[in-house]
């Protein structure tokens, strides 16, 4: 059961009805997202059946959710979540670009990713200064150091910035940089790094684990709005799959999936789903035309020389190509783009 709030509810409002739904023998978790506050409750049949909330004032609706993902469901939720990302919006009535490098590497290749980023019309950058990488002999990220990088090429761009953070004893840390902190494939289930971005008020981007099944990932994604963090964006990454010419396959059947079983935003990051930079154009025009909310891609000054995932990332012809598709496709279909005006 999930307990809407009114948008004008006061804390005692609040604190009574938590109070209720703990006298009633239930547990109560509360998530605030910018424009309401919900109450999740946590209970067996018997303690719900008898729970006699909606009449206490502040309440607003009382919806009983099937799914065993509540906070994110969409039967908790009829229209899409807009997540702001550093004042970006990420949801239904607009089209983000989010383009980057796959790695913060030095302070001049990532204000030059950021800037050719941004020339294509990305409107935040990303970014990764911890790296989980498949070989502990890769290049694992700058780490704090990389933050900062990230934090002055925000201040000389204007781009809000993403960037992944792989353990929680590191979420504080990341959240002082980030505007959004991304949760990457192989963490899709570490619940305790879940856990703790739930904790902290930042967007988060939760991608689709290898061989995550939709409700897996909404679980996971339940994980953190439990914790009281509302503001999540998810991304598909391509998933596991038996064709070798391809680093993932894509799923593009998950963009309209997802819009179905949740409210919350989902993007597509194509760069790691396909891992070869002919693919990705292609694959970011099949993600907007299904409805993504955002595309997120890799770019790279001198892609010869990148330290992690020079292959996939776009520079050049292909990254004027995308910045055609997102200057033209996410209009034709009534989304107002969030690119950056040129100066
Ligand atoms: C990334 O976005 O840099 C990344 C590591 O992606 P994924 O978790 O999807 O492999
Ligand atoms: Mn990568």
């Amino acid at each position: 059961m999930v307990i809407v709030m009114s948008p004008g509810a006061a804390e005692v409002e609040l604190a009574e009805v938590v109070t209720a739904i703990e006298a009633g023998g239930g547990a109560a978790f509360v998530s605030r997202g910018v424009a309401r506050t919900i109450v999740g409750v946590v209970a067996g049949e018997a303690v719900l059946e008898a729970l006699d909330v909606a009449r206490l004032p502040g309440v607003a609706e009382v919806v009983r959710i099937t799914a065993p993902y509540k906070l994110v469901s969409r039967e908790n939720h009829a229209h899409t979540t807009t997540v702001h990302v550093g004042g970006v919006p990420i949801g239904p009535d607009t089209f983000t670009l989010i383009a980057g490098p796959c790695a913060v590497e030095t302070p001049e290749q990532t204000l030059a990713a950021a800037l050719m980023a941004r020339g294509a019309g990305a409107a935040l950058l990303r970014g990764g200064a911890y790296k989980p990488r498949t070989s502990p002999y890769a290049f694992q990220g700058l780490g704090v150091d990389g933050l900062r990088i990230l934090a002055d090429v925000r201040a000389e761009t204007g781009m809000p910035v993403v960037t992944e953070v792989v353990d929680a004893a590191d979420v504080d840390v990341v959240a002082e940089y980030a505007d959004m902190l991304q949760i990457g494939t192989r963490n899709m289930q570490n619940f305790a790094l879940l856990q703790a971005v739930g904790s902290i008020g930042k967007p988060v981007m939760l991608k689709r684990g290898l061989t995550a099944t939709y409700e897996e990932w909404l679980m996971a994604a339940e994980y953190i709005a439990q914790r009281g963090n509302l503001d999540i964006v998810l991304c598909e990454r391509g998933v596991r799959s038996f064709e070798p010419a391809l680093r993932n396959m894509l799923d593009v059947s998950a963009v309209p999936m997802v819009h179905a079983m949740s409210h919350l935003p989902i993007i597509v990051d194509p760069s790691h789903a396909a891992g070869r930079r002919d693919l990705v154009v292609p694959l970011a025009r099949a993600a907007i035309a299904a409805g993504a909310d955002a595309v997120m891609v890799d770019v790279h000054p001198h892609p010869e020389t990148a330290r992690c995932d020079g292959p996939q990332a776009l520079t050049d012809g292909p990254l004027d190509e995308l910045a055609q598709v997102v200057a033209t496709l996410p209009t034709i279909l009534g989304r107002r783009s969030t690119a950056p005006q040129p100066a």
